[in-house]
């Protein structure tokens, strides 16, 4: 155990060295000075278990003595050595981040050397605690508490002196599907070997922060343009996609990375993360493995989303939304045998907003759950109504996206309804994307077997243009195939659409499954898509999506009709 004994009275010093000599049985390892100067230049030079310092300096005199010791190195225990008349005083001080104090020579050697073995302890502990609410147990780099403290000082320190900062948001691509996939032992690993690459790709001075999950953060300290930061996120990217051997297993993954510049655009720290992380969002959104710098257009994009939501909110309780619907045909001449829900949102300016217009940001801000809930009732209502009046619309569709899909009570909203209105399931057809089903296998199949399960009849709708991965058709309950309108659009354009059309429609009919065409507008597309076995479609050819009362309309025509056949035999 080495001491640094800081006490200007040679008596006191001698005396102590005496009693530790006594009470080790051997004279201690001790470097003894008598003011604090000396004591710093030392403390620069040497490392030691513990100071002895006295208050009472020639060149300095109480806390200044201790704040100058632990400026020089703040992981050294102190015991502060004080006279009986200052013991108020020295306990004062224990606040300042002293370990302990010995009131002079009221002790034998032991409870001296007891002190300081205490001392030693209680730093030891403050370190360790100090480093579990600054470091990621896991990856051993800093965490999101340090970081943010420690972006704060460097947003000031920037401030001050006009320096340049960089902030850089990376988000690994696909890691929960490595994570279910090979299992969190997997999983730890790559977050170690990804934490160990980002540090080997930045200079030593950047801080490199575990943000929580598999988001990392870098902060670049002197980076003299954009330029800069840019080719650190460049280099980060291209270490990141290189295949990881872990265990023998090669493990493909990538990043996004998102980079904000303080001060270009501007911010306090917290705005700093927030646009960070706006920024690796749009990359993840432009196809993942690749980085994006934060811009303004992208904080107004946000901005307007959030108002967007916001106004979805208020204007479901307005009642500015509505369904239009669109009848769906059989092909072989057989008339209207359904019909497709599509919301549209008469704003109160007057302006008519279409689902692609909002449908997505919905999904992305979570509006899509009120909103689809809205959507199912209002349809199996209509349903209900028409049939009431004596019509027979066939099937009704409505439109769910992934969100509402996965969300807990999405199955059992849709059993309330159809025990409460009394409706058939049958005659209700609900069409998911391709998406749906490859975001969260688990979740998905079990909604879609639980739909099955209740009578609805399931479709999925755009076929072809998502991760067509042909092997869900087989595993879901699948039982209608929506052709997506692009194909049909290119039917007697080109030879792809055609080949894709048929291509599908040869493969529902082998899997039993019905089809429906979506965007027939010419008698051609027509007549190709019959010939190739499509039974039912939609689109412009036939009606436009129209209001319910124009669809009774039709019905009315149609049942008047099917009396009249009925007349006259
Ligand atoms: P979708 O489900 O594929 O619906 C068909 C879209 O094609 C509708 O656009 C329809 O108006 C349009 N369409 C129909 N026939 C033709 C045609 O002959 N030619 C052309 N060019 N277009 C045709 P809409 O109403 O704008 O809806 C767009 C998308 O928004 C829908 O595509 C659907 O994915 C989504 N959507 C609509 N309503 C809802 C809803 O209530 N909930 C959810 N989650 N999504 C909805
Ligand atoms: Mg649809
Ligand atoms: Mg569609």
């Amino acid at each position: 155990m080495k001491l640094l004994l800081v006490e200007d009275d040679r008596g006191d010093a001698r005396f102590l060295r005496a009693c530790l000599t006594r009470s080790q049985g051997s004279p201690p390892d001790l470097i003894h000075e008598v003011c604090l100067n000396d004591a710093l230049a030392v403390l620069k030079e040497q490392s030691f278990d513990v100071v002895l310092l006295d208050l009472n300096l020639p060149d300095a005199s109480g806390e200044a003595c201790v704040r100058a010791i632990k400026q020089v190195n703040p992981n050294v225990p102190i015991v502060v050595l004080s006279g009986d008349d200052s013991e108020e005083y020295a306990i004062g001080i224990l606040n300042e981040g002293v370990q302990d104090y010995l009131v002079k020579w009221d002790g034998e050697g032991k409870g001296i050397l007891r002190a300081i073995r205490y001392a030693i302890e209680r730093k030891r502990t403050e370190l360790r605690l100090n480093h579990l609410a600054t470091y990621d147990s896991l990856t051993q780099i800093p965490n999101r508490h340090y970081f943010v403290g420690y972006l704060e000082k460097a947003v000031s320190r920037a401030r001050r002196h006009g320096a340049m900062l960089g902030l850089v948001f990376l988000d690994l691509d696909r890691f929960k599907g490595v994570n279910d996939t090979l299992g969190h032992h997997f999983g730890d690993k790559l977050l170690i070997a990804a934490s160990e690459r980002i540090r080997k790709a930045v200079r030593n001075g950047d801080v490199v922060a575990r943000m929580g999950g598999d988001e990392f953060a870098v902060l670049l300290e002197q980076v003299p343009d954009i330029h800069a930061a840019e080719a650190v996120a460049r280099k980060l990217t291209h270490v990141l996609s290189e295949p990881y051997l872990l265990d023998g297993h090669q493990v493909n993954t990538s990043v996004s990375i998102g980079v904000t510049i303080f001060p270009n655009d501007r911010g306090d720290p917290d705005t700093l993360i927030k646009n960070a992380d706006i920024a690796m969002y749009q990359a993840k959104n432009s196809g993942r493995n690749g980085f994006k710098f934060f811009t303004e257009s992208m904080h107004r994009e946000i901005v307007h989303q959030h108002a967007m939501a916001q106004d979805m909110r208020r204007a479901l309780d307005d009642g500015e939304f509505f369904l239009l619907y669109q009848p769906q045909f059989r092909l072989d001449g057989g008339g209207m045998c359904g019909a497709e829900a599509l919301i549209r949102w008469q704003r109160r300016d007057g302006r008519m907003m279409m689902p692609n217009d909002f449908i997505g940001i919905a999904e992305e801000l979570g509006q899509i759950i009120p909103l689809g809930r809205w959507v199912a009732q209002t349809a199996f209502l209509q349903s209900v109504a028409w049939q009431q009046a004596g019509y027979r619309p066939g099937r009704v569709a409505i439109n769910v996206s992934p969100r509402q899909i996965l969300h807990v009570t999405f199955c059992e909203e849709l059993e309330q309804l159809i025990n409460r209105y009394r409706i058939d399931p049958q005659l209700i057809e609900i069409e998911v994307t391709e998406s749906c089903l490859v975001q969260d296998v688990r979740t998905a199949q079990r909604a879609l077997d639980n739909l099955k399960h209740l009578g609805f009849t399931l479709a999925i709708d755009d076929f072809g243009t998502g991760h067509s991965c042909l092997d869900y058709l087989r595993r879901y309950p699948i039982d209608t195939l929506k052709l997506d309108r692009s194909f049909v659009r290119d039917i007697g354009v080109n030879r792809h659409g055609p080949a894709i059309c048929r291509a599908i429609l040869s493969m529902a009919e082998s899997l039993d499954m019905d089809t429906v065409a979506e965007g027939i507008e010419t008698e051609e597309q027509l007549a190709f898509l019959l010939e190739h076995g499509c039974r039912r479609g939609q689109g412009y050819y036939f009606s436009r999506p129209v209001s319910a009362a124009d669809i009774a309309a039709r019905l009315e025509l149609e049942l008047a009709a099917t009396e009249q056949e009925i007349k006259h035999g």
